[in-house]
């Protein structure tokens, strides 16, 4: 076969690779539908260690979530302390699921993370905000609403 040849059954075969791929990719998208509705998190993979939506990450992935420490707290399996413990294999360790993290404040989706001291964070902002995601800017409109602290705020001077 010259190259010619080549060159030629491949124009013909393009569309019909084309067309493959793009069923297998609109397959698995209906894969991922429940009652109809589009779930697109059943396909996410972890971005650090590629294990599928309720796999095990690989060990030592830094996305793996804590199965012993507070799980308001989201802490890395592998700086809380309590990796070995959970790798003995007597614990259940926690699957990948994909979960979107937004601003409990504004909704931006993925905010930056970003680190404030702990009185910092107590200071400004109010108790039922403490144990969630909140971009930098709401954080720092928090402190221009309170600048003494919220609760100095409202606190009549006598
Ligand atoms: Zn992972
Ligand atoms: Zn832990
Ligand atoms: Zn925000």
């Amino acid at each position: 076969m010259t190259i010619i040849e080549q060159i030629l059954i491949l124009l013909v075969l393009s569309p019909l690779i084309y067309l493959g791929v793009r069923n297998m990719w609109l397959a698995n998208k209906s894969s991922a539908t429940i009652e109809g509705k589009p779930r697109y998190w059943l396909q996410m993979v972890c971005h650090d260690c590629d294990a599928k939506v309720g796999e095990l990450h690989e060990p030592g992935c830094d996305m793996e979530r804590c199965p012993i420490c507070d799980p308001t707290d989201e802490r890395q399996l592998i700086t809380c302390g309590h990796y070995d413990e959970v790798m003995k294999g007597d614990i259940p360790r926690i699957p990948y699921i994909q979960r979107l993290v937004h601003c409990s404040v504004c909704n931006e989706l993925y905010p930056d993370f970003f680190n404030v001291p702990d009185e910092e964070w107590d200071k400004y902002v109010i108790p039922m905000l403490q144990h969630k995601v909140l971009c930098r800017p709401c954080y720092d409109a928090m402190k221009r609403l309170f600048p003494d602290g919220w609760r100095n705020s409202f606190r009549s001077e006598t």
